[in-house]
């Protein structure tokens, strides 16, 4: 094991903690990443110095140079995952060395120190034990948010040689409104999101900077989120804005577009991809492009459209809106398949169903 991997965390536990009254209350309805935990880890790493400076301390506003060199050219990845209460409040996380390991090929990707995998995973530990009475119960979880950023304060052009890793933590409730079976896409023909070469497998805050604009036009049509096109071709069906896609065909098998270097590898697209395997339903990862898609959802082809992430888990798509006009999926709401995918990774997740792929990672 290298030295990096036996990292000790400072404790310095907030001075006042947020009171259990309060917390209950922040955790009754709680709106997606508003309201946060007490603490926060942060690890420091210094080229020719590595990882130090590890600690768990109160959530503060970081204090940044105007130089700092993620403000200008936008060095910056993160994770996203959950910390779930199960039965007898025993507390899990669903896969988190898969996180890790994206983290570090993000890094990778974006020229950014390398972060243990075991380091990764200790602290995104450490802040869910100190703030494990932030973990709501029943269809809640704890979103976690590990993110690295580059902290050198220098406006030249080069891998920055400081960088910051830090988590946090905020209670959230169900992504999308409740009482919604199904949402609205919109299919932008303008914008795409990545291209081949470049950042599109990288989980980095600059693709969503860049898919904003998207997401605003979206909005604007009346969608909860965008579909995009491939680059080159504007043409074959890629992912939304932060969740990959499935298609359920009539004769039961799922479709979902192969992972190109433009498509983030989630690790719901993949836990569904196995899950729906072991339940016996083909899946093929094939290229699907949009008029297909059109004329499948008419004909009775496709059957049901789902989205996926750890953010919305999985989701219904029942409506498509593109600039040509506008289709059903299905029903309109949430298809049979797609309801019991969704049943079985939540309860696996949760722990009210047995994991058979050892994909529950129990917090001591
Ligand atoms: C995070 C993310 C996903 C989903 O990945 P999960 O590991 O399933 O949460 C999909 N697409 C994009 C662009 C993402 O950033």
């Amino acid at each position: 094991m290298s030295t990096e991997n036996s990292l000790q965390f400072a404790l310095e536990p907030h001075p006042g903690p947020t009171p259990a009254d309060q917390i209950a209350s922040s955790l009754e309805n709680p709106v997606f990443g508003r309201v946060f935990t007490d603490h926060m880890v942060t690890i420091r790493w210094t080229d020719g110095r590595g990882w130090h400076d590890a600690r768990v301390e109160a959530r503060r506003p970081f204090q940044i140079d105007p130089a700092c060199a993620v403000l200008h050219y936008a060095q910056e990845i993160f994770e996203g995952m959950k910390a779930y209460r199960g039965e007898g409040g025993k507390i899990s996380l669903f896969r988190p060395l898969e996180n890790a390991r994206r983290f570090r090929a993000s890094a990778a990707r974006m020229s950014m120190a390398d972060l243990p995998e075991a380091t990764f995973l200790q602290a995104v530990e450490a802040l869910v034990d100190i703030d494990r009475a932030w973990i709501p119960g029943s269809q809640g979880s704890l979103y976690l948010r590990p993110f690295m950023f580059a902290s050198e304060n220098f406006l030249g052009v080069r891998a920055s040689a400081e960088f910051i890793f830090c988590v946090i933590a905020c209670p959230v409730g169900p992504y999308f409104k409740p009482g919604k079976s199904a949402v609205t896409v919109w299919v932008s023909d303008q914008y795409t999101r990545a291209a081949s070469g470049g950042t599109g497998a990288a989980k980095c805050g600059g693709n969503y900077a860049a898919s904003l604009i998207a997401q605003t036009e979206a909005a604007a049509k009346g969608c909860d989120q965008v579909v995009f096109l491939d680059a080159a071709e504007h043409r074959w069906i890629e992912e939304l804005g932060g969740m990959n896609v499935f298609f359920v065909m009539d004769d039961g098998s799922l479709r979902t577009p192969p992972l190109k270097g433009t498509i983030l590898p989630g690790i719901t697209r993949a836990s569904i991809i196995e899950l729906a395997r072991h339940e016996g339903i083909a899946v093929n990862e094939t290229p699907y492009d949009f008029a297909s898609w059109r004329a499948d959802a008419a004909s009775g082809r496709v059957r049901e459209t789902f989205a996926c992430g750890t953010a919305a888990v999985v989701t219904a798509i029942g409506q498509v809106r593109h600039a040509g006009g506008e289709f059903t999926i299905g029903n309109g709401g949430e298809g049979e398949v797609t309801q019991r995918l969704r049943a079985l990774l939540t309860g696996i997740q949760r722990g009210s169903i047995a994991d058979p792929f050892g994909w529950v990672h129990h917090v001591a």
